[in-house]
């Protein structure tokens, strides 16, 4: 079984690395992808973990905006993990999060909302990518909202008046970084529209003339609808489909495996790296 998206308390999972890879293996997942938004930090701790036949895909979801501003999440995978260029554009994202966050805290507290950015300090894991999870949990913790999605639903969804967006690559830039230091681009969940805005089709042109490889298609937040145009969108321009379970431990609703990506779309993907790097244990 071949899972692309998960993550882990290194940004908004609630599962540790470690953790990550022996659920995984005990779930039966035999090539697991490791997408922490805009962060690397976890690749050591997943690699060390390793003791099975369990293959790792080390990757990042990097977050972008579009000129349009629409959010996009880009899946980079098997790239150099010590690219500077890469580097740089993931601390510049994960750096204009806190200023994003203090914002957000102050338009809820002018809504009369009783959190502070020390609550929210609270809530994340120590070196974690700071997110809006983050915010919902210490929501939570302050019982003015019952859960993550509870505190999405009401308050931090992208159409929320309390909602900002952070400084971000464009998603064609991000895919030429990626594909700089070596790896392949899989844009997340395009089509999920009750995230919020999406991009259009013809925006896809341009993200292949940048590099992109691959379209993640089977994604629970895609209705059937959805997934049936992005099939026709992978399918007249070529590009790898992939499915995944975007998995966030007890964060969200999503189980490991509960979407996956087929072997051959997998090794093609994996082919257009410019070196093998899917790392695996090699049992003696
Ligand atoms: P941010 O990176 O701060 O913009 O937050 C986006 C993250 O929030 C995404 O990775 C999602 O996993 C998470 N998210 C979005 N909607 C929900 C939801 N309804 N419940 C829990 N997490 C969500
Ligand atoms: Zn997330
Ligand atoms: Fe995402
Ligand atoms: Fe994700």
């Amino acid at each position: 079984m071949i899972d692309l998206h998960t993550h882990t308390t290194c940004s908004d999972g609630t599962d540790s690395p470690l953790m990550l890879v022996k659920k995984a293996a005990a779930a039966g997942i035999t090539v697991l992808g490791l997408a922490d938004h805009d962060s690397t930090s976890g690749w050591e701790e997943a690699t060390n973990a390793l003791h099975s036949d369990l293959q790792l895909v080390l990757g990042s979801e990097v977050s972008c905006l579009t000129e349009d501003g629409v959010a996009v999440h880009m899946l980079g995978m098997l790239f150099d993990g010590k690219d500077d260029e890469i580097q740089r554009l993931l601390a510049d994202s994960r750096d204009t999060r806190i200023p994003r966050m203090r914002k957000m805290i102050e338009n809820l507290r002018a809504a009369g909302y009783d959190i502070t950015i020390e609550d929210v300090a609270q809530s994340t894991p120590e070196g974690a990518t700071l997110g809006r999870p983050h915010l919902a949990d210490a929501l939570v913790k302050k019982k003015i909202v019952k859960s993550r999605d509870e505190a999405f639903a009401d308050l931090l969804n992208n159409d929320s008046p309390f909602y900002v967006t952070h400084l971000s690559p464009t998603p064609e830039d991000a895919i030429r970084a990626i594909r700089k230091a070596g790896g392949v681009s899989v844009i997340a969940h395009p089509f999920a529209s009750r995230r919020g805005q999406i991009i259009d089709e013809s925006t896809f042109q341009s993200l292949v003339a940048a590099g992109l490889n691959g379209i993640e298609v089977y994604h629970r937040d895609h209705s059937e609808d959805e997934r049936n145009q992005l099939m026709a969108v992978a399918r007249s321009l070529d590009l790898v489909v992939t499915g995944s379970s975007d998995y966030h431990g007890t964060g969200k609703l999503n189980q490991l495996g509960e979407n996956t990506t087929d072997r051959q779309e997998w090794e093609r993907l994996e082919s257009m790296a410019n070196e093998r790097r899917v790392v695996q244990r090699w049992m003696k």
